[in-house]
């Protein structure tokens, strides 16, 4: 069996929080789908081809994790692809207050589906696209925030 786990987000941008839990999860699954969540309401602070491109750019080396975009409901999509498990990662309480709801809706919605939760390597805890973004929006040096391979990339 295939096991399919769509890790889905914004990833505006990817972090290297995004980047480890990612790497983390590989083990445990045949294949990770990163799936960029395109939300009509919410445009975004880089444009939706670009954060593509970036994943891309940080997973070429790895088969197992491909990346997509998808807009509508995460289930709905996880049904499209047949993945059986959602991957999200867990840094503080509020994270897991958020998600604690977000899975509960999920599972009354698509029972089959389970939610994996992987806790955030603690150098990375307090590390948030936001609080990249507002860096990135007033000219600092997101560099130590962002994977390696993407730095000088995003200007
Ligand atoms: P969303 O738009 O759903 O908030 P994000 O793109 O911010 O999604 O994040 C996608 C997933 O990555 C979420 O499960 C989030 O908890 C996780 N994540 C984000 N930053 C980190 C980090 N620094 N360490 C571990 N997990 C993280």
């Amino acid at each position: 069996m295939n096991k399919l786990a769509v890790f889905p987000g914004s990833f505006d941008p990817i972090t290297r929080g995004h980047e480890s839990v990612i790497l983390r999860a590989l083990p445990l699954f045949d294949t990770i789908l990163v799936a960029v969540g395109s939300n009509s309401e919410k445009h975004g602070y880089f444009p939706i081809e670009r954060r593509i491109e970036w994943l891309r750019k940080v997973f070429a080396g790895e088969p197992k994790i491909r990346v997509e975009s998808y807009s509508g409901l995460t289930i709905d999509y996880c049904r499209k692809v047949g993945a059986a498990y959602i991957l999200r990662g867990l840094r503080t309480a509020a994270d897991f207050d958020f998600e604690r709801g977000i899975g509960l809706m999920n599972r009354a919605m698509m029972p089959e589906l389970e939610t994996v939760f992987l806790l955030s390597s603690p150098e990375y805890s307090a590390l948030n696209s936001s609080i990249v973004r507002e860096i990135h929006r007033n000219g600092g040096d997101i560099s130590v925030f962002v994977p390696e391979i993407l730095n000088g990339l995003m200007t």
